[in-house]
């Protein structure tokens, strides 16, 4: 069975220069999509990829990020629109770079995606309102 999912790594500053990609394609046979990756002033890593491939290689792929140290979160329940305080102004649907947020026309309503996220935050700064949250969840 195929698997295809978007995961947060954590990773403390003694990691930060491991070529943890390259041993995800080469050794695990998965694709590798990079969806953001960026190091705090502390020097951690935050790496956002998207893994696809065959669950019993995903499956050993995690288990040794795990063992490698790495702290590894799923994304799926990442952002959250609280559409109840959502007041439909509009502004996080103009700087979503994904299109995961959107206006439906013609009832200009905002519409959420969750599919289409890349958790860049962006939304989080531009709302008003503060109905869009991030909710991270420990994997496997
Ligand atoms: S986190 Fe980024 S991609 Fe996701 S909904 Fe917000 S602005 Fe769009
Ligand atoms: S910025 Fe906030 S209040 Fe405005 S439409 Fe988006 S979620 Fe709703």
């Amino acid at each position: 069975m195929a698997v295809r999912q978007k995961l947060v790594f954590r990773f403390p500053p003694s990691l930060v220069e491991q070529p943890f990609i390259y041993h995800l394609v080469k050794d695990f046979g998965l694709m590798v999509n990079i969806l953001r990756a960026d190091i705090n002033p502390k020097k951690e890593g935050r790496l956002m990829l998207e893994l696809s491939g065959s669950e019993p290689d995903y499956r050993r792929a995690i288990d040794w990020l795990q063992k490698e140290g790495l702290q590894i979160m799923n994304l799926k329940q990442q952002i959250i629109w609280n559409e109840e305080r959502c007041t439909q102004c509009g502004a996080c649907s103009v700087i979503c770079p994904s299109g995961a947020l959107g206006l439906r026309r013609p009832e200009m309503t905002v519409s959420f995606d969750e599919d289409k996220c890349i958790v860049c935050e962006l939304c989080l700064k531009a709302c008003p309102a503060r109905a869009m949250e991030t909710l991270l969840e420990n994997s496997e």
